[in-house]
Formats: C-alpha cells, structure tokens, sequence
C-alpha cells in the first residue's frame, strides 16, 4: 500500500458529545513525514462540556444491557476497519512507524474491542455473589445479600504515544471503560491528532449506528498541559487509564490522589523489564539468546513498554560469547525513526547518561528522529550502586549487568523496582536457581517469563500488564486482557432489594 497517496486532510476539531468542535487556537502536527496539519488545541471549557456530557450520559448507559454494550463495541470495531486505509495512512506519517505495524495494531484494536464484547456477553466479570437471606438465624437474622460490580461513573484517559491504536482512542482503556458501562473522555496525544481523529470518526458512527447516547465518548485534542490537569482534576471523572512517562504519570497521579475526592490512576508507566540469563542456558545458547535479545530490543525501535532494557549474565566465557552475539546483531540493525522529535532526545540523552556510567559495547550517534541501537555493559557491584543505570531508556538500548556468582544475580533481583516483565532463559539443570528467583521477581513483576522475550503482550484473560510501582501506579491492577475491564468497577452489595427494583443482571 502507498500510505501518502491515499491520504486526507483532517479537519482537526475535537469532538464532544457527538459534535465537531473547533477552537480558536491551533496546533501543527510533527509528522515524520509527510504534511503537517492544523488541529485545534484542547481547552479547559472544553474538557467541562466534555465531563459533563459524559455524566449525562451515564445514567442511560451504566443501565444498558450486555449484549447493547457489546454490539456498540463491535460496531466501533466494524467502523474502525471501514476506515483501515485512511487510519494507516496517516498514522504512518504521523508515527513513522511502518505499514505492516499498524495493519498489525489495527487488528490488535479491533480483536479487543471485539474480545470485551465476548467477555461482558458471558458476564463472568459482574463476579455475582448471593448470600441467601436466613430469617430465622439467632440471635439476629441474616438479611438477603448480593453482590456484583457496577461500572464506576465516567472515565478519562490519555492515549500513549507509542500505541496509536491499540493504547490511544480506542484502545484498551477506552475498550474496558465502555464495556464497563463508563462514558470515555480522551485526550489525545498530540503525536497521532490525526490518526485519533480517524478512529473518534469511528466511534461517533458506532454511536450514531447503536443509538448509544452521545455523551458516552469525546476526544479532545492536546496542544497545551492545562487539558491533561483540567481532566484529571475534573470532579465528574471518577477514574483515569493512562500510559506515558513516569514523570507525567506521576505529576497526574499526585494530582488524582490531591482531589478532594481522590479518584483511582490507572498509570501504565515505565519498565525496564530485566532478563536473567541462567548459568547452564546461557552455556548451552549464548548466541542464540544474543540474537534473540538484539530482536526483541530493536523491535518497534525499542519504543515498547516490554522492551527488555536489561540482561542479567554471569561473568565468563558464555557470558563473552552472549555480549559479542548482541553486538554483531545489533550492528546489523538499521537506523529507525521514533516517534516523535522529543524521544529521540531523550534518547539520546539516555544513551549518554549511560555511556558516563556504563562500558560502550556499541556507542552510536543517532541524528534527528532517527534512533540507532546502543549497548553497555557494567559489573553487578557498580550497578546495585547507582540507581540511575535501572531507569528505562526508550528506545533499543541494552544494558548487560555482570554477576560474579548465582547468589549475585538474586541480589540483583532483590535490587529491582517493580517491572511490567521479568524473564528468566533456563534449561532444566538451571532449576534451583530458577526457583529462588522466580520466588523474588513475582514480588517485582506483572508477567514472569521463561525462554522467551517480553515484547509482545498477548490479550486474553491470564494476561497481566502492570506491576508493582514504577511499573504501574495501581499493582493490583492490568492495562491489557478482559481482567482490565476491573479498574473501571467498584463492587455494590444490594441488601434485601425486590426483584422488580434489582439490576437487571441480578434480576
Ligand atoms: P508523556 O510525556 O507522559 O505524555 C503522555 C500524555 O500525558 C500526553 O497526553 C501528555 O500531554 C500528558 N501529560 C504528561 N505529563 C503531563 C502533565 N504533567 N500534566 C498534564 N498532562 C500531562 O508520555 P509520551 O509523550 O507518550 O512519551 C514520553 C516518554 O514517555 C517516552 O520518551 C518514554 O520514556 C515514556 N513512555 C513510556 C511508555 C510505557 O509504556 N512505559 C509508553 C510511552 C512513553 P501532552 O502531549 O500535551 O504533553
């Protein structure tokens, strides 16, 4: 497909409750290539009319049935795919990213749109409990108690830079909030305005198509911080779903738990998702796992949440082996463009930071928005003493930490913040140690991984995507997989209620 030829100017209004909203002021896109567009700039007002919108709305739709909720979610997903050229055509220019990614992520986003419609059909998640009423218990009776979870009012969330798709408009959080039953206001990320505009395009007409009330999704474009804050701080919004940087997550964060009403901040944030390369493993396929690694940490330019940052080895001739097969590999990679102009100086920044710190493997100097691979490496002892080399880079950076001893690379384990992913690569002589680390890293992971690499984040039902602080700012809780749908519901035990008063789903 020839992305530029098919591509059409956006009219870069936001949308709030079913209307195109223009605002005075503008904002140019950054494309990687291509032209650059004018979109207007989220407004404080905007967000208001946005929120209350979406309050209006929930009353109709936190009490819309099932299967209602699951046919808009599919219908959002048929006219996302009716927009599928014109989507990759201008998320390509606005990413860099190429065509087969966003095909890819296309049906990542459709596939889980389609996936909660399946999961609140069978109704699984309302976690339904009945204690059945004792009348004649002594000394006191028992009242009739049920118990499911209801959807938790309306919800904001800030599509990330480095998923268009399958994390932005209509991305897993704007998915689970609606298949919740809560309203959705997004505010876009200024990286893909174009891209989001397309897929809010789709949602309307899904709205339109199911007769859902229109409050029940908005987009307002960024362009300025005072959106992020007013959404955040609005008091209608009763949860955020947000994936980005620490520091933004964070500073949102803060001002979430500030509120006079705290609400909960579903923050998927940063990771360096650590690799521990077993001692008979790394002896039986140290090159393998060098290749293996060097794939994983270019994918996507290195720009995935998963990407793993860290490779944990004992010192020696293997360990040599595995270094000098990530090197040739990762010389091999070509020059990839990121996402957006302010990456690609952090990146860099990262990699110097590192090179102060760290011996260069590979030291490489990337212009503009492109990004190149980098590799360090660096004793166990100099890494456990300065916390800074355990800060993610985004980008394909890798970082080798050496251990001296099994006992070492438990220490490191012990060492880490929380991860989204921890991996172990073992053979079956590598059991014990497997074992007293795995016992560790389910205490700092989400996802705990054997013989495999972290990108790649299947959604299904056993997935977890979160993790302890940094990884996420709620570890109870998952960005990816139907067990998502949870952060946007509050449980309600319903004592002695009549049948004809009852929740539908508990009638
Ligand atoms: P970001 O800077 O955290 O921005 C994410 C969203 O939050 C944007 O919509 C941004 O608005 C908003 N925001 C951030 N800080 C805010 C604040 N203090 N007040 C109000 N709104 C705020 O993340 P990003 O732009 O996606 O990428 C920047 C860095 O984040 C990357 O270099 C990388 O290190 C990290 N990152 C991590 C992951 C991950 O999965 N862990 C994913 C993507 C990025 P504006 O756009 O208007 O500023």
């Amino acid at each position: 497909m020839d992305a530029s030829k098919t591509i059409a100017t956006p009219h870069g209004n936001h949308l709030v409750a079913g209307e195109w909203v223009a605002g005075s002021e503008t904002f140019e896109s950054d494309p990687a290539s291509g032209p650059r567009f004018s979109f207007s700039v989220g407004t404080v007002e905007l967000v208001d009319r946005a929120c209350h919108a979406a309050e209006d709305a929930f009353a109709g739709y936190s009490h819309t049935s099932r299967a209602a909720r699951a046919d808009f979610l599919e219908a959002i997903a048929d006219q996302i795919e009716a927009r599928a050229d014109a989507i990759t055509a201008i998320g390509t220019q606005e990413t860099g990213l190429p065509v087969a990614r966003l095909q890819g992520e296309r049906g990542r986003t459709t596939g889980q749109l389609r996936l909660f419609a399946q999961h609140i059909r069978e109704g699984d998640y309302l976690d339904r409990r009945h204690d059945a009423a004792l009348p004649d218990r002594q000394p006191l009776p028992r009242p009739d108690l049920r118990m499911i979870q209801r959807p938790i009012g309306p919800v904001a969330v800030f599509g990330a830079s480095n998923f268009p798709l399958a994390f932005s408009v209509a991305g897993g959080d704007t998915a689970a909030a609606l298949a919740a039953g809560c309203p959705v206001v997004v505010k876009g990320h200024s990286a893909h305005p174009g891209t989001g505009e397309i897929v809010a395009e789709a949602i309307k007409a899904a709205i339109e198509a199911t007769g859902m009330p229109k409050g029940v999704f908005s987009l307002i474009q960024g362009g300025k911080r005072d959106v992020g804050t007013a959404l955040v701080q609005h008091p209608l919004i009763k949860a955020v779903g947000f994936t980005g940087s620490l520091s933004g997550g964070r500073a949102l964060f803060d001002l979430c738990a500030q509120r006079d009403e705290p609400i909960p901040f579903f923050g998927e944030l940063g990771s360096v998702n650590p690799m521990f390369l077993l001692p008979q493993a790394t002896a039986a396929r140290a090159e393998e796992l060098g290749v293996g690694w060097a794939a994983s940490l270019t994918m996507g330019a290195g720009q995935f949440c998963t990407n793993p940052g860290i490779a944990v080895v004992q010192a020696g001739a293997a360990a040599v082996k595995f270094v000098q097969a990530t090197r040739e590999a990762l010389l091999k990679a070509s020059s990839q463009v990121m996402l957006t102009t302010g990456m690609a100086a952090a990146y860099r920044e990262g990699a110097a930071h590192m090179a102060d710190r760290a011996e260069p493997v590979i030291s490489t100097d990337s212009k503009g928005r492109e990004a190149l691979p980098n590799l360090y490496k660096v004793d166990a002892s100099r890494w456990l003493a300065d916390p800074s080399l355990s800060e993610e880079v985004f980008g394909p950076l890798g970082l080798v930490v050496h251990v001296d001893s099994p006992d070492q690379m438990v220490d490191i384990a012990k060492a880490l913040k929380g991860q989204l992913t921890a991996t172990m690569h073992m053979d079956d002589s590598d059991t014990e140690l497997a074992r007293q680390l795995l016992a560790v890293l389910e205490r700092k992971a989400g996802r705990v991984l054997v013989n495999g690499f972290p990108t790649g984040v299947e959604v299904a039902d056993a997935m977890v995507h979160g993790g302890p602080y940094p990884a996420s700012t709620n570890f109870g809780a998952t960005s990816v997989g139907t067990l998502s749908i949870r952060r946007f519901l509050r449980p309600v035990c319903f004592q002695n209620i009549p049948q004809g008063v009852m929740p539908d789903d508990l009638a």
